[in-house]
Protein backbone atom coordinates (compact mmCIF):
# COMPACT_ATOMS: atom_id res chain seq x y z
CA UNK A 1 0.00 0.00 0.00
CA UNK A 2 1.37 3.55 -0.92
CA UNK A 3 -0.17 6.72 1.67
CA UNK A 4 0.37 9.87 1.80
CA UNK A 5 0.59 11.68 4.71
CA UNK A 6 0.63 15.57 4.19
CA UNK A 7 1.99 17.48 7.17
CA UNK A 8 5.01 17.33 9.29
CA UNK A 9 3.68 18.20 12.89
CA UNK A 10 3.70 15.13 15.43
CA UNK A 11 0.79 13.84 14.00
CA UNK A 12 2.02 13.60 10.29
CA UNK A 13 5.32 12.48 11.79
CA UNK A 14 3.66 9.38 13.98
CA UNK A 15 1.51 8.59 11.74
CA UNK A 16 4.38 8.11 8.73
CA UNK A 17 6.18 6.30 11.67
CA UNK A 18 3.48 3.88 12.65
CA UNK A 19 2.75 3.04 8.82
CA UNK A 20 6.45 2.49 7.87
CA UNK A 21 6.95 -0.18 10.97
CA UNK A 22 3.85 -1.71 9.24
CA UNK A 23 5.74 -1.44 6.13
CA UNK A 24 3.96 0.72 3.81
CA UNK A 25 5.38 2.71 1.51
CA UNK A 26 5.42 6.04 3.20
CA UNK A 27 5.63 9.99 1.52
CA UNK A 28 5.47 12.36 3.77
CA UNK A 29 4.83 15.76 2.37
CA UNK A 30 4.65 19.15 4.57
CA UNK A 31 5.15 22.79 4.18
CA UNK A 32 4.96 25.93 6.46
CA UNK A 33 4.95 26.77 9.96
CA UNK A 34 3.96 23.89 12.73
CA UNK A 35 2.01 24.26 16.41
CA UNK A 36 4.58 21.06 17.32
CA UNK A 37 7.49 23.23 16.74
CA UNK A 38 6.51 26.41 18.93
CA UNK A 39 5.42 23.53 21.70
CA UNK A 40 7.56 22.43 24.80
CA UNK A 41 7.71 19.05 23.85
CA UNK A 42 5.72 17.59 26.63
CA UNK A 43 3.00 15.02 26.04
CA UNK A 44 -0.04 16.30 27.41
CA UNK A 45 -3.03 13.49 27.09
CA UNK A 46 -5.08 15.10 29.41
CA UNK A 47 -4.17 17.21 32.06
CA UNK A 48 -7.61 19.15 32.86
CA UNK A 49 -11.61 17.87 32.22
CA UNK A 50 -14.12 20.17 32.78
CA UNK A 51 -11.81 22.68 34.67
CA UNK A 52 -10.71 19.90 37.06
CA UNK A 53 -6.90 18.43 37.11
CA UNK A 54 -7.31 14.74 35.94
CA UNK A 55 -4.48 13.28 38.25
CA UNK A 56 -4.98 10.28 36.50
CA UNK A 57 -5.22 10.39 32.38
CA UNK A 58 -6.65 6.67 32.49
CA UNK A 59 -9.41 7.68 34.29
CA UNK A 60 -10.03 10.82 32.63
CA UNK A 61 -10.06 9.24 29.25
CA UNK A 62 -12.45 6.37 30.26
CA UNK A 63 -14.86 9.33 31.69
CA UNK A 64 -14.64 11.49 28.82
CA UNK A 65 -16.19 7.93 26.96
CA UNK A 66 -19.35 8.39 28.83
CA UNK A 67 -19.76 11.62 28.93
CA UNK A 68 -18.49 13.34 25.02
CA UNK A 69 -18.87 10.79 22.92
CA UNK A 70 -17.57 13.37 19.63
CA UNK A 71 -14.02 13.60 22.10
CA UNK A 72 -11.19 12.38 19.35
CA UNK A 73 -10.41 9.86 22.79
CA UNK A 74 -13.77 8.71 22.62
CA UNK A 75 -13.82 7.61 18.70
CA UNK A 76 -10.49 5.91 19.54
CA UNK A 77 -11.20 4.04 22.85
CA UNK A 78 -9.02 3.91 25.64
CA UNK A 79 -6.72 0.68 24.33
CA UNK A 80 -5.42 2.50 21.61
CA UNK A 81 -4.72 5.69 23.07
CA UNK A 82 -2.41 3.59 25.72
CA UNK A 83 -0.82 1.31 22.86
CA UNK A 84 -0.20 4.83 20.73
CA UNK A 85 1.85 6.32 23.92
CA UNK A 86 3.70 2.66 24.12
CA UNK A 87 4.22 3.19 20.64
CA UNK A 88 5.74 6.69 20.90
CA UNK A 89 8.08 5.79 23.85
CA UNK A 90 9.45 2.46 21.63
CA UNK A 91 10.20 5.28 18.55
CA UNK A 92 11.52 8.36 20.60
CA UNK A 93 13.71 5.51 22.56
CA UNK A 94 14.87 4.63 19.07
CA UNK A 95 15.63 7.82 17.52
CA UNK A 96 17.99 8.38 20.28
CA UNK A 97 15.39 10.46 23.17
CA UNK A 98 14.19 8.67 25.73
CA UNK A 99 10.87 9.79 26.99
CA UNK A 100 9.34 8.83 30.15
CA UNK A 101 6.00 8.42 31.77
CA UNK A 102 3.15 6.51 32.25
CA UNK A 103 -0.61 6.82 31.46
CA UNK A 104 -1.62 5.97 34.48
CA UNK A 105 -0.31 8.80 36.57
CA UNK A 106 -0.18 12.69 35.59
CA UNK A 107 3.65 14.14 36.76
CA UNK A 108 3.74 18.27 36.98
CA UNK A 109 6.74 19.99 35.28
CA UNK A 110 7.64 23.51 35.89
CA UNK A 111 7.84 25.81 32.83
CA UNK A 112 10.20 28.49 31.82
CA UNK A 113 7.21 31.09 33.05
CA UNK A 114 7.82 29.96 36.23
CA UNK A 115 4.30 28.26 36.21
CA UNK A 116 3.48 24.41 36.96
CA UNK A 117 1.60 21.99 34.39
CA UNK A 118 0.10 18.52 34.71
CA UNK A 119 1.46 16.41 31.46
CA UNK A 120 2.15 12.87 31.11
CA UNK A 121 5.36 11.73 29.39
CA UNK A 122 8.70 13.69 28.99
CA UNK A 123 11.80 13.46 27.88
CA UNK A 124 13.75 11.39 30.62
CA UNK A 125 15.76 14.46 31.56
CA UNK A 126 12.42 16.73 32.26
CA UNK A 127 10.44 13.85 33.32
CA UNK A 128 13.23 13.58 36.19
CA UNK A 129 13.00 17.46 37.21
CA UNK A 130 9.43 16.89 37.65
CA UNK A 131 8.06 18.73 40.33
CA UNK A 132 7.19 16.06 42.51
CA UNK A 133 10.66 15.04 42.93
CA UNK A 134 11.53 18.30 44.69
CA UNK A 135 9.93 18.10 48.16
CA UNK A 136 12.43 18.86 50.62
CA UNK A 137 15.48 19.27 48.06
CA UNK A 138 17.32 22.22 47.28
CA UNK A 139 16.21 23.23 43.60
CA UNK A 140 18.26 25.45 41.53
CA UNK A 141 16.82 27.00 38.59
CA UNK A 142 20.37 27.83 36.82
CA UNK A 143 21.43 28.75 33.05
CA UNK A 144 22.54 31.52 31.02
CA UNK A 145 19.55 33.84 30.64
CA UNK A 146 17.53 34.75 27.01
CA UNK A 147 14.70 35.69 25.67
CA UNK A 148 12.01 33.86 26.90
CA UNK A 149 14.02 32.55 29.91
CA UNK A 150 15.02 34.23 33.37
CA UNK A 151 16.19 31.87 36.12
CA UNK A 152 15.18 34.53 38.71
CA UNK A 153 11.89 35.33 37.62
CA UNK A 154 11.13 31.52 37.32
CA UNK A 155 12.85 30.48 41.37
CA UNK A 156 10.92 33.55 42.48
CA UNK A 157 7.21 32.62 40.92
CA UNK A 158 7.73 28.80 41.43
CA UNK A 159 8.90 30.14 45.34
CA UNK A 160 5.65 31.47 45.73
CA UNK A 161 3.46 29.24 43.35
CA UNK A 162 4.27 26.21 44.47
CA UNK A 163 3.15 25.93 48.29
CA UNK A 164 -0.36 27.27 46.98
CA UNK A 165 -0.40 23.85 45.21
CA UNK A 166 0.64 21.19 47.96
CA UNK A 167 2.59 19.21 44.78
CA UNK A 168 5.93 19.24 46.72
CA UNK A 169 7.26 21.44 49.20
CA UNK A 170 11.24 22.01 48.68
CA UNK A 171 13.46 23.07 51.20
CA UNK A 172 14.81 25.99 49.24
CA UNK A 173 14.39 27.08 45.18
CA UNK A 174 17.26 29.64 43.95
CA UNK A 175 18.09 31.05 40.49
CA UNK A 176 22.02 29.59 41.51
CA UNK A 177 24.10 26.93 40.34
CA UNK A 178 23.98 24.91 42.92
CA UNK A 179 21.49 22.98 44.65
CA UNK A 180 20.52 18.92 44.81
CA UNK A 181 18.88 19.28 41.69
CA UNK A 182 19.79 21.92 39.03
CA UNK A 183 18.03 22.62 36.59
CA UNK A 184 18.18 24.35 33.57
CA UNK A 185 16.83 24.75 30.30
CA UNK A 186 16.70 21.52 28.20
CA UNK A 187 19.12 23.36 25.01
CA UNK A 188 21.74 24.61 27.65
CA UNK A 189 22.26 20.89 29.46
CA UNK A 190 25.44 20.22 28.18
CA UNK A 191 25.53 16.18 26.54
CA UNK A 192 26.55 14.07 29.39
CA UNK A 193 25.81 16.57 32.02
CA UNK A 194 24.45 15.58 35.25
CA UNK A 195 21.56 18.37 35.13
CA UNK A 196 17.94 18.23 34.80
CA UNK A 197 16.19 20.32 32.11
CA UNK A 198 13.02 22.96 32.04
CA UNK A 199 10.66 22.68 28.96
CA UNK A 200 10.82 25.27 26.64
CA UNK A 201 8.42 26.61 24.14
CA UNK A 202 10.44 25.30 20.90
CA UNK A 203 11.81 21.95 22.15
CA UNK A 204 8.88 20.44 20.34
CA UNK A 205 10.81 21.43 17.02
CA UNK A 206 13.83 19.81 18.13
CA UNK A 207 11.55 16.16 19.41
CA UNK A 208 10.03 16.55 16.24
CA UNK A 209 13.25 16.68 14.17
CA UNK A 210 14.61 13.58 15.80
CA UNK A 211 12.08 11.36 15.34
CA UNK A 212 11.85 12.64 11.71
CA UNK A 213 15.11 11.27 11.33
CA UNK A 214 14.07 8.28 12.57
CA UNK A 215 11.24 7.94 10.57
CA UNK A 216 13.68 8.85 7.15
CA UNK A 217 16.03 5.83 8.56
CA UNK A 218 13.21 3.72 8.56
CA UNK A 219 12.81 4.28 4.90
CA UNK A 220 10.41 7.41 4.62
CA UNK A 221 10.47 9.61 2.41
CA UNK A 222 10.05 13.56 2.56
CA UNK A 223 8.85 16.28 -0.10
CA UNK A 224 8.53 19.72 0.67
CA UNK A 225 5.46 20.83 -0.62
CA UNK A 226 2.21 22.52 -0.09
CA UNK A 227 -1.29 20.96 -0.45
CA UNK A 228 -3.78 22.72 -1.84
CA UNK A 229 -6.13 20.56 -3.80
CA UNK A 230 -7.06 17.12 -4.36
CA UNK A 231 -8.75 14.40 -7.03
CA UNK A 232 -11.81 12.77 -5.52
CA UNK A 233 -13.57 10.02 -7.08
CA UNK A 234 -16.27 7.36 -6.47
CA UNK A 235 -15.39 7.99 -2.71
CA UNK A 236 -11.76 8.16 -2.74
CA UNK A 237 -9.07 10.08 -2.85
CA UNK A 238 -6.97 9.50 -5.89
CA UNK A 239 -4.12 12.03 -5.67
CA UNK A 240 -3.39 15.76 -3.85
CA UNK A 241 -2.12 18.59 -5.14
CA UNK A 242 0.52 21.29 -4.73
CA UNK A 243 3.68 22.14 -7.26
CA UNK A 244 3.46 18.74 -8.19
CA UNK A 245 0.56 15.51 -7.99
CA UNK A 246 1.03 12.92 -5.68
CA UNK A 247 -1.02 9.82 -5.83
CA UNK A 248 -1.27 7.07 -3.40
CA UNK A 249 -3.57 4.13 -2.27
CA UNK A 250 -4.43 6.01 1.30
CA UNK A 251 -4.33 9.62 2.25
CA UNK A 252 -3.45 11.27 5.89
CA UNK A 253 -4.55 14.46 6.47
CA UNK A 254 -2.59 16.32 9.43
CA UNK A 255 -2.49 19.57 8.78
CA UNK A 256 -3.23 20.92 12.08
CA UNK A 257 -5.51 23.74 13.06
CA UNK A 258 -4.91 27.47 12.29
CA UNK A 259 -1.54 27.13 14.10
CA UNK A 260 -0.31 24.54 11.72
CA UNK A 261 -2.26 25.98 8.95
CA UNK A 262 -5.15 23.18 7.96
CA UNK A 263 -8.24 25.51 9.20
CA UNK A 264 -8.71 28.68 8.18
CA UNK A 265 -11.80 30.33 9.97
CA UNK A 266 -14.39 27.68 9.32
CA UNK A 267 -13.02 26.03 6.19
CA UNK A 268 -10.73 23.07 6.13
CA UNK A 269 -8.48 24.23 3.11
CA UNK A 270 -7.38 20.86 1.13
CA UNK A 271 -10.53 19.38 0.74
CA UNK A 272 -13.16 21.78 2.53
CA UNK A 273 -13.76 18.96 4.68
CA UNK A 274 -17.20 19.37 7.09
CA UNK A 275 -16.24 20.02 9.87
CA UNK A 276 -17.98 19.32 13.46
CA UNK A 277 -20.72 21.13 14.46
CA UNK A 278 -19.53 23.33 17.84
CA UNK A 279 -22.06 24.39 20.56
CA UNK A 280 -21.13 28.53 21.40
CA UNK A 281 -20.82 31.17 20.21
CA UNK A 282 -17.80 31.36 18.29
CA UNK A 283 -17.73 35.14 19.06
CA UNK A 284 -16.78 36.04 21.92
CA UNK A 285 -15.89 39.26 24.10
CA UNK A 286 -12.70 37.90 25.83
CA UNK A 287 -10.29 35.94 23.62
CA UNK A 288 -9.47 33.93 26.37
CA UNK A 289 -12.46 32.50 28.59
CA UNK A 290 -11.72 30.47 31.49
CA UNK A 291 -13.55 27.39 30.07
CA UNK A 292 -11.68 27.37 26.69
CA UNK A 293 -13.37 29.19 23.42
CA UNK A 294 -15.64 27.47 21.06
CA UNK A 295 -13.28 28.13 18.10
CA UNK A 296 -10.57 25.93 19.83
CA UNK A 297 -13.29 23.11 19.39
CA UNK A 298 -13.87 23.24 15.69
CA UNK A 299 -12.63 20.58 13.21
CA UNK A 300 -12.63 18.04 10.93
CA UNK A 301 -15.60 15.92 11.78
CA UNK A 302 -14.29 12.07 11.25
CA UNK A 303 -15.97 8.23 12.07
CA UNK A 304 -14.41 6.08 14.60
CA UNK A 305 -11.55 5.07 11.80
CA UNK A 306 -11.12 8.32 11.47
CA UNK A 307 -12.56 9.02 8.10
CA UNK A 308 -13.98 12.60 7.53
CA UNK A 309 -16.73 14.00 5.27
CA UNK A 310 -16.70 15.31 1.71
CA UNK A 311 -20.16 16.73 0.26
CA UNK A 312 -21.84 14.43 2.41
CA UNK A 313 -20.35 11.55 1.31
CA UNK A 314 -17.27 9.86 3.53
CA UNK A 315 -14.00 9.33 2.43
CA UNK A 316 -12.77 5.70 3.40
CA UNK A 317 -9.01 5.77 1.66
CA UNK A 318 -8.45 9.22 3.84
CA UNK A 319 -8.22 9.41 7.76
CA UNK A 320 -7.65 12.63 9.57
CA UNK A 321 -5.03 13.04 12.34
CA UNK A 322 -3.91 15.85 15.13
CA UNK A 323 -5.39 19.02 15.77
CA UNK A 324 -7.01 18.94 12.01
CA UNK A 325 -9.87 17.00 14.43
CA UNK A 326 -12.88 18.53 16.10
CA UNK A 327 -14.30 18.16 19.24
CA UNK A 328 -11.74 18.85 21.65
CA UNK A 329 -9.36 21.68 23.29
CA UNK A 330 -5.99 21.01 23.70
CA UNK A 331 -5.38 24.33 25.43
CA UNK A 332 -8.12 23.86 28.41
CA UNK A 333 -7.67 19.98 28.09
CA UNK A 334 -4.09 20.42 27.67
CA UNK A 335 -4.47 17.40 25.46
CA UNK A 336 -1.83 18.63 22.79
CA UNK A 337 0.50 15.53 22.24
CA UNK A 338 -1.75 13.33 23.10
CA UNK A 339 -4.82 13.38 21.23
CA UNK A 340 -2.19 13.81 18.11
CA UNK A 341 -0.10 10.55 18.82
CA UNK A 342 -3.48 8.71 19.52
CA UNK A 343 -5.16 9.48 16.30
CA UNK A 344 -1.87 9.69 14.03
CA UNK A 345 -1.24 6.27 15.48
CA UNK A 346 -4.71 4.68 14.79
CA UNK A 347 -4.44 6.85 11.10
CA UNK A 348 -1.26 4.84 10.45
CA UNK A 349 -2.67 1.27 10.89
CA UNK A 350 -5.46 1.32 8.05
CA UNK A 351 -5.56 -1.80 6.67
C1 LIG B 1 2.58 27.57 21.86
C2 LIG B 1 2.06 26.16 22.00
C3 LIG B 1 2.63 25.31 22.94
C4 LIG B 1 2.14 23.99 23.08
N1 LIG B 1 2.76 23.15 23.97
C5 LIG B 1 2.32 21.87 24.08
C6 LIG B 1 3.00 20.93 24.92
O1 LIG B 1 3.99 21.22 25.55
N2 LIG B 1 2.50 19.67 25.00
C7 LIG B 1 1.42 19.27 24.29
O2 LIG B 1 1.01 18.10 24.41
N3 LIG B 1 0.79 20.12 23.45
C8 LIG B 1 1.23 21.40 23.31
N4 LIG B 1 0.60 22.25 22.44
C9 LIG B 1 -0.41 21.71 21.52
C10 LIG B 1 0.32 20.87 20.46
O3 LIG B 1 1.51 21.50 20.08
C11 LIG B 1 -0.54 20.61 19.23
O4 LIG B 1 -1.78 20.10 19.62
C12 LIG B 1 0.15 19.57 18.32
O5 LIG B 1 1.50 19.94 18.10
C13 LIG B 1 -0.57 19.47 17.01
O6 LIG B 1 0.18 18.65 16.16
P1 LIG B 1 -0.26 18.41 14.65
O7 LIG B 1 0.77 17.56 14.03
O8 LIG B 1 -1.66 17.98 14.61
O9 LIG B 1 -0.25 19.88 13.98
P2 LIG B 1 0.98 20.83 13.65
O10 LIG B 1 2.09 20.62 14.58
O11 LIG B 1 0.43 22.21 13.53
O12 LIG B 1 1.48 20.32 12.24
C14 LIG B 1 0.79 20.58 11.04
C15 LIG B 1 1.74 20.33 9.88
O13 LIG B 1 1.06 20.39 8.65
C16 LIG B 1 1.76 21.23 7.74
N5 LIG B 1 0.77 21.75 6.80
C17 LIG B 1 -0.34 22.47 7.07
N6 LIG B 1 -1.05 22.67 5.94
C18 LIG B 1 -0.36 22.08 4.94
C19 LIG B 1 -0.60 21.92 3.55
N7 LIG B 1 -1.67 22.45 2.97
N8 LIG B 1 0.30 21.24 2.80
C20 LIG B 1 1.40 20.70 3.39
N9 LIG B 1 1.66 20.79 4.69
C21 LIG B 1 0.80 21.48 5.47
C22 LIG B 1 2.41 22.27 8.63
O14 LIG B 1 3.47 22.88 7.98
C23 LIG B 1 2.87 21.38 9.80
O15 LIG B 1 4.05 20.70 9.47
C24 LIG B 1 1.07 23.56 22.29
C25 LIG B 1 0.50 24.42 21.34
C26 LIG B 1 0.98 25.70 21.18
C27 LIG B 1 0.36 26.60 20.15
Amino acid sequence: MKLVVIGSGIAGIVAALRARTLKREVLLVSQGKSATSRSLGVVDVLGYLNGEEVKTPEEGIKTLAETKEEHPYSLLGFKKVAESLNFFKSMAEKAGIPFKGSIEKNIHVATQFGTVKPTCLALEKVYNARVEEWHSRAVAIAGKEERNFNPGFVAASLAELLPKLGIAQPARISASEHGDLVIKPLKQVAAGEKAYALPMLGDGSFIAQKLLEHAVKLGVKVVEDRIDRARVEGGEVKEVMGRESYNGDAFILATGDWVGGGLLGLKEMVLGLELLRVEGKLVRKTPFPEKGHPYSRVGVKVDESLSPFYRGEKISNLKVAGALLGGYDYCTEKSGWGVAIASAYVAGGME
